[in-house]
């Protein structure tokens, strides 16, 4: 075993070596501009990305012109929300505390822009209710943006419940994929509107993601350019990038198979440390609707600065890795009720199918010793 041990595949993943193979060459030979359509140099790259395209179509079972290639789930928020309120009159929008900051600032945003936002709160296990959801419906909602698996605690949405309520009130329904794919078998009936995914997390480069847009939605450009994506998203298309991500989704399935195996990780790990810390141990992945792949859990009694300086020889986070630098308490925990010490004090073990039993017993293992040590 090489160490430290990666057990922070929520944060993002390796690119896999097939995937990777399938994208080198057009990093060389074939690195052609897809909009160069006069040449064999282009329709090579156009031909690429065609098929990229129906690999991930294929996966949703949609039109291959739904998706909408982006930087990742970033830029894929921002085109989706902005995008669609583009143009619109100004109406109200619904959100949740628990989405990522991906998702939230935008919302900060626009409040600021004279949008009136609710926000909905998780209830003790950190889902969001489809009656949250009717409650807070209004004569103006525009949109609706809530997030498929939520990335600090794993909880898995009622995001065919969420998309039937926003069909019956005619409003948009926008979810934040990008903790799902891959992670969970996806109920094609409920579909969002508009639905964010990264290359990142699914075993594809960073720096390439996608934006399915439903038939019947209609999303207005950010910024002006070349007109690539229909007009949708201008930029020179980034290939080898495009071919990495086609490719990374038809491993999905394959993937996916792997979740009784992560099921039994994520429980041995949680029973073990319950038996021998149950009154210092919180854990915060705790509804019956959870992804296998995230265990979060909170640490009574220990700070959190010689929590995280004592386990070096692991890679977790504290949550979100996107907070890793500040400070301040995850925004999840704390709309779970967490103290600002708790939540700081708390750790997000995320599992791959390329996890193994060996690599569970060092964690289990290294983590009874080090909270052994901690808690006395
Ligand atoms: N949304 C969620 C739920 C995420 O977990 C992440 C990545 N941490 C993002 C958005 C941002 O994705 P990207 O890095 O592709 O911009």
């Amino acid at each position: 075993m090489n160490l430290p041990l990666y057990f922070d595949y929520a944060s993002t993943t390796p690119v896999r070596s097939e995937v990777l193979n399938k994208m080198l060459p057009y990093f060389s030979t074939l690195y052609g501009n897809a909009g160069s359509n006069l040449h064999h140099f282009g329709w090579l790259a156009q031909e690429a990305i065609d098929l990229s395209r129906n690999q991930i179509a294929d996966f949703f079972d949609v039109k291959p012109s739904s998706i909408i290639y982006t930087s990742g789930a970033t830029e894929s928020n921002n085109l989706a929300i902005k995008g669609y309120l583009k143009g619109k009159p100004k109406g109200h929008l619904i959100t949740s505390t628990i989405e990522h900051k991906a998702v939230l600032e935008i919302f900060s945003h626009l409040e600021k822009d004279g949008y009136s936002v609710t926000y909905l709160t998780p209830n003790e296990l950190g889902q969001i209710t489809k009656e949250d959801l009717m409650n807070a419906l209004q004569d103006d909602t525009i949109l609706v943006s809530l997030m498929m698996v939520n990335n600090e605690i794993g909880t898995i949405s009622d995001y065919v419940a969420f998309k039937q309520i926003c069909d019956d009130h005619a409003v948009c329904f926008h979810s934040d994929a990008t903790q799902a794919i891959g992670k969970i078998k996806l109920d094609l009936k409920g579909l969002p509107h508009l639905m964010s995914f990264s290359g990142h997390k699914i075993y594809a480069p960073k720096g390439i993601g996608g934006l399915l847009v439903n038939n019947n939605i209609k999303i207005n450009a950010l910024f002006d350019g070349g007109g690539q994506e229909r007009g949708i998203r201008s930029g020179t298309l980034p290939v080898p990038l495009i071919v990495g991500l086609g490719y990374a989704f038809t491993y999905l399935p394959e993937i996916l198979s792997f979740d009784q195996k992560l099921l039994g990780f994520n429980l041995r790990i949680k029973e073990a440390l319950l038996s021998n810390f149950k009154n210092s141990i919180l854990i915060n992945s705790k509804s019956p609707s959870n992804i296998s792949s995230i265990l979060s859990m909170s640490v009574n009694g220990v700070h959190w600065e010689d929590l995280f300086n004592s386990l070096t020889t692991i890679a977790i986070s504290n949550g979100s890795a996107c907070n890793v630098k500040a400070t301040n308490p995850s925004h999840v925990l704390t709309a779970l009720g967490h103290k600002r010490d708790l939540a700081l004090s708390t750790l997000r073990i995320s599992l791959s199918y390329m996890t193994t039993e060996k690599e569970i017993d060092f964690l289990i293992h290294y983590l009874n010793e080090k909270l052994k040590k901690l808690l006395v």
